[in-house]
C-alpha cells in the first residue's frame, strides 16, 4: 500500500493544503493499492505563482541550454522506465506489452523535442521586419489517466523546448505513475518553478488552472465534454488552448488489401490499451463482398489477442480502469444488441475466470449501421464494430460521418491508392498500411476531436507567440 501525500511546487515536494484522500484501486483485483492526498485551489494558486516567477528567467534561456535540459529529462526517465511500466500495469491495468511500447513513446517525446528544437529558428525575416517567436508564459497542463507518463513527457518536453513553465494537473487515478515521473523530473534539475505538479480533482484544481488569469495557455488531453468546459473557462481571459479530445477512428480495408495482414492490425488498433485509447480504430469498414471472410479471419485471429492479467507478457487485453468504466462498456454492449447489431465475439459479462477485476470480453459486432450509437459514440473499451460499404466513395463517406476526426487507418495492396483515400478522410492522422508512429508528425484532431496540434514544429509553435520588430 503506497501513500502519496506530497505535491510538487517550486522545486520541492510539499504537503498539499487540501486534505481530501483518494483511494487507488488495482483494476485487475479491485483491491486498494494506495492513497493520494489531493491538492485544493490554494495549492493550484501556489503552483501558478511559482511558475509565473520561474518564467521570468526560464523564458530567457538559450536553445542550447534547453536542449541540455531535455537530454537530462530523457536520461532520468529512461533510468526508471521498468519501474514506470510496472506501475502502469498495476495502477490502471495497461498490459505489459502496451505499457512497454507506451514507455518508448514517452521517451521519444524528449528526443523528438530535441530534434525539432535543433532545426527550429526562433527568429524569422518577414517583409522588412524581424519576427521573434517568444514563449507564451505559464502553461496549464491537464491530462487523463490512460497514458499519463506519455502526456506529462510530451507536453513538458514541448514547454521546455519553447521556454515556457508549467503547472500539471494529472488524473487522480494515475497518482502512482505521476509520483515516479515527478521524482525523475526533479532529479533532472530543472530550475525551481519550471514545472509544478498538483494532484487534484478536475472541478477543483483543473477548474482553477483553466480560469486563472496568470495561465497563458491550457494544454488539455481528455474527453470532448471536459474539453468544451475548459474552452469556456479559458475564454474568459482569452487563453490559448490546445485540446486533444475523443475519437471514433475508422479503419478502411480497401477490397484489394491483404486481409490476413490487415485484420490482425485492425484488432490491435481496436483493442490497444484495452480499447481505452483516443486513437482506437473502433469502426472497421470492409467491402460487402468481403464481410464473410472478415468474420472468419476475426474469429480465427481473436485468440491471438488474449484477455487476462495485464502482468503476463502474452496478455493483449487487460481490465477497464475502474468499475465505473466497466459498467459504461457493458451498457454500450447492451445498447449494441438493442440497436440490432449482431455479436460476432464477446458480449455481456466478465470473461470466464476473470470475475474479480474490471475485465470485459473483447467484443466484435457486425450488422452495424454507422448511424447507431455504438458507431457514433466513444465507448473507451474493447468493442469493435464492423460496417460494410459498397464502394470506395461510400467508405470515405462513412469514415467521415462522425463528430470526431482524430485518427484513421487505411489498408490497400496499392500504397498510392491508400494515400489517395487517406487524403479524403477528415482526421489529424491517417495511418497507411500498418501502425506506424512518427513522434515528429503533428498529432491532433479535426472537428470535435480537438483544436491545435502537438509534437514537431506545429506542437512547438503552439507554445510560442509571434512578435514583430518593425523598423
Ligand atoms: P476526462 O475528460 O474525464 O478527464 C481528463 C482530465 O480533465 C482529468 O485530469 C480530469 O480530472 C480533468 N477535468 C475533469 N473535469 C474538469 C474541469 N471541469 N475542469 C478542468 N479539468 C477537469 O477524461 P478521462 O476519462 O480521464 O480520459 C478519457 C478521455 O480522454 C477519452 O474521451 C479519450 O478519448 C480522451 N483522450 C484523448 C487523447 C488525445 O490525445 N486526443 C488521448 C487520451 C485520451
Amino acid at each position: 500500500m503506497k501513500t502519496i501525500d506530497k505535491i510538487y511546487i517550486n522545486g520541492e515536494f510539499v504537503k498539499p493544503k487540501g486534505n481530501q484522500v483518494f483511494d487507488l484501486i488495482n483494476p485487475t483485483t479491485n483491491q486498494l493499492i494506495g492513497q493520494v492526498t489531493l491538492g485544493n485551489k490554494q495549492d493550484a494558486q501556489d503552483a501558478i505563482a511559482a511558475a509565473k516567477e520561474a518564467f521570468k528567467t526560464f523564458s530567457q534561456t538559450t536553445k542550447a541550454e534547453r536542449i541540455d535540459y531535455l537530454k537530462r529529462l530523457h536520461e532520468v526517465v529512461s533510468r526508471r522506465k521498468d519501474e514506470l511500466i510496472d506501475v502502469m500495469v498495476e495502477e490502471y491495468g495497461g498490459t505489459y506489452q502496451f505499457s512497454k511500447m507506451s514507455m518508448e513513446f514517452t521517451l521519444s517525446s524528449f528526443t523528438s523535442a530535441i530534434a525539432t528544437l535543433e532545426k527550429f529558428d526562433f527568429t524569422k525575416k518577414m517583409g522588412f521586419s524581424e519576427v521573434q517567436l517568444v514563449p507564451l508564459g505559464v502553461v496549464g497542463i491537464i491530462i487523463p489517466w490512460n497514458a499519463s507518463n506519455g502526456f506529462i513527457a510530451g507536453k513538458l518536453a514541448t514547454a521546455v523546448a519553447a521556454g515556457c513553465t508549467v503547472v500539471i494537473k494529472p488524473s487522480e487515478m494515475s497518482a502512482l505513475q505521476t509520483q515516479i515521473m515527478t521524482e525523475c523530473l526533479h532529479e533532472a534539475g530543472l530550475p525551481a518553478g519550471v514545472f509544478n505538479i498538483v494532484n487534484g480533482l478536475g472541478d477543483v484544481v483543473g477548474a482553477e488552472i483553466s480560469s486563472h488569469p496568470d495561465i497563458a495557455k491550457i494544454s488539455f488531453t481528455g474527453s470532448s465534454n471536459v474539453g468544451k468546459i475548459i474552452a469556456r473557462e479559458a475564454s474568459a481571459t482569452l487563453k490559448r488552448y490546445t485540446l486533444e479530445l475523443g475519437g471514433k477512428s475508422p479503419n478502411i480495408l480497401l477490397e484489394d488489401a491483404d486481409f490476413t495482414k490487415a485484420i490482425p492490425t485492425a484488432i490491435a488498433a481496436a483493442f490497444m490499451n484495452n480499447g481505452q485509447a483516443c486513437v482506437a480504430g473502433t469502426r472497421l469498414l470492409v467491402p460487402e463482398s468481403r464481410l464473410e471472410e472478415t468474420k472468419e479471419l476475426i474469429q480465427a485471429m481473436l485468440p491471438l489477442f488474449p484477455v487476462g492479467n495485464p502482468k503476463e507478457e502474452t496478455t493483449a487485453v487487460g481490465p477497464m480502469v475502474s468499475k465505473k468504466q466497466y459498467e459504461r462498456v457493458q451498457n454500450y454492449i447492451q445498447l449494441g444488441i438493442e440497436e440490432g447489431a449482431t455479436l460476432l465475439a464477446g458480449g455481456l459479462g466478465h470473461p470466464e475466470g476473470l470475475e474479480n477485476g474490471n475485465f470485459v470480453k473483447p467484443t466484435v459486432f457486425y450488422n452495424v449501421n454507422n448511424k447507431m450509437r455504438i458507431a457514433q459514440e466513444e465507448i473507451f473499451g474493447p468493442v469493435l464494430s464492423i460496417i460494410t460499404y459498397k464502394d470506395e466513395a461510400e467508405a470515405v463517406d462513412i469514415a467521415n460521418d462522425t463528430i470526431y476526426g482524430l485518427q484513421a487507418y487505411v489498408s490497400s495492396a496499392d500504397n498510392e491508392r491508400a494515400r489517395r483515400v487517406a487524403s479524403q478522410i477528415n482526421a489529424g492522422r491517417v495511418l497507411v498500411n500498418g501502425l506506424n508512429h512518427d513522434p515528429e508528425a503533428p498529432f491532433g484532431g479535426f472537428k470535435q476531436s480537438g483544436i491545435g496540434r502537438e509534437f514537431g514544429v506545429y506542437g512547438l509553435e503552439a507554445y510560442l507567440e509571434p512578435k514583430a520588430l518593425i523598423g
